[in-house]
């Protein structure tokens, strides 16, 4: 269906991600590979057309949460390694096998389970170690207290049949904001490889950095990075944006159509519960998307759009399927007008801090009944 018909959508451009996915790459020494984060539908961008085209751009790894998410790119299609990051109940090792998944394991069980599910179907699967340094998430502890008792683990680990133990990670907590916690962190991975190395065990891809230590913290590199938000064109922490960060290109524009407009007196009540009484006679364009699209119902009343030339406020409650702008001072919107919700104009930061959340969250809220409309504009 043409754009030209549709009530509310996503415009994602596969350019940006492509000048995204150079800059990145050209950030990194030659032999440090590269993973793309491609979890929860991309960050909301779309996870199939998203790696297929970071695929056809020579991406090393992909990563999702779940094996669902591992076995949708493979029957899209998909060939590059996947790896996934969270949790996988043993029961569906042989899919893991049959899609030729990698599954990060964090714990001696699950590793004794999935070894026995590997050795029954007379196959090898991929796996790679989860050491947890300080995100006190996935992870076996590498603090100074637990580190030799998690090295006499791993080593156990290591040796169990039909498991290849293809790689190693940990995951910063804080890599966007305290320099001396990230290298707390790092020196305790880089004291559990050592240690590992003693005994003999070694991995082929060691990993440590997303986003934030890709962008702040070039030591930790090692063997491969795994930058997610960065890849959608948007930093970890906001305010780098635009300082000396690296140029990333921002993927989505959220559009959304005028549907009505009138002119009502002043003293009128605007919306569910009439939060919002009209001080002065105002003309209110109706906008056909809401809290039902993924739009934050806390923006009500505060989030600017773009429409017309010109900035247009939300006035009164984001219902489920509609919200309310002004647009007194914007004599030429009419309906059937675009209007930006999240784009070049309403960066989607601006969005999530008046919701009083992160620009991640925003992205993956957009929700499956708004269509991604995919694009490649020419790039300068
Ligand atoms: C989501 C995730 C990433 C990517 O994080 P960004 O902040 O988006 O770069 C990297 N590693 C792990 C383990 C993750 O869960």
């Amino acid at each position: 269906m043409d754009q030209d018909l549709r009530r509310t959508w996503a415009q994602i451009d596969l350019g940006a991600l492509e000048h995204n996915y150079h800059t990145l790459r050209a950030m990194l020494p030659g032999d440090c590979k590269l993973l793309a984060p491609v979890k929860a539908d991309a960050y909301g961008h779309g996870a199939l057309p998203v790696a297929r085209w970071l695929e056809e751009l020579g991406i090393d790894y992909l990563a999702v949460a779940s094996v669902d998410e591992g076995i949708e790119l493979r029957q899209g299609g998909v060939e590059a390694p996947i790896l996934i990051l969270g949790y996988t109940e043993p029961l569906w090792a042989k899919e893991l096998m049959d899609y030729r998944l990698t599954q990060a394991v964090f714990d001696e069980k699950t590793a004794l389970a999935l070894s026995q599910a590997a050795v029954k179907e007379g196959k090898t699967l991929t796996v790679h170690m989860k050491a947890d340094t300080g995100m006190s998430r996935l992870g076996l502890l590498c603090d100074e207290k637990d580190l030799d008792k998690t090295v006499e683990t791993m080593e156990r680990m290591y040796a169990l049949p039909g498991l290849q133990w293809e790689g190693i990670f940990t995951h910063f907590s804080h890599a966007d904001g305290s320099e001396e916690y990230t290298m707390l962190q790092f020196t305790r991975f880089l004291d559990l490889l050592k240690k590992l190395k003693e005994k003999g065990v070694s991995f082929e891809i060691r990993h440590c950095a997303a986003s934030a230590a890709v962008l702040n913290y070039p030591c930790t590199y090692l063997d491969m990075v795994r930058p997610g938000i960065a890849f959608y064109g948007h930093y970890p922490d906001p305010s780098c944006e635009g300082l000396d960060g690296p140029g990333l290109q921002s993927l989505m524009t959220l559009k959304t159509r005028v549907v009505s407009v009138k002119t009502l007196p002043a003293g009128t009540a605007v919306s569910y519960g009439r939060t919002h009484t009209l001080d002065r006679e105002t003309r209110l364009a109706v906008l056909s998307i809401g809290y039902g699209d993924g739009l934050p119902r806390a923006c009500s009343d505060r989030l600017r759009v773009w429409v017309g030339g010109g900035y247009a406020t939300v006035v009164g409650r984001i219902c489920m399927d509609l919200c309310m702008v002004d647009v007194t001072d914007l004599p030429d919107v009419k309906p059937g007008d675009v209007a930006e919700v999240y784009g070049p104009h309403v960066p989607v930061e601006d969005a999530a801090a008046l919701a009083g959340t992160i620009q991640y969250e925003l992205l993956c809220n957009v929700n499956k009944r708004v269509p991604r409309i995919y694009t490649r504009m020419p790039k300068d």
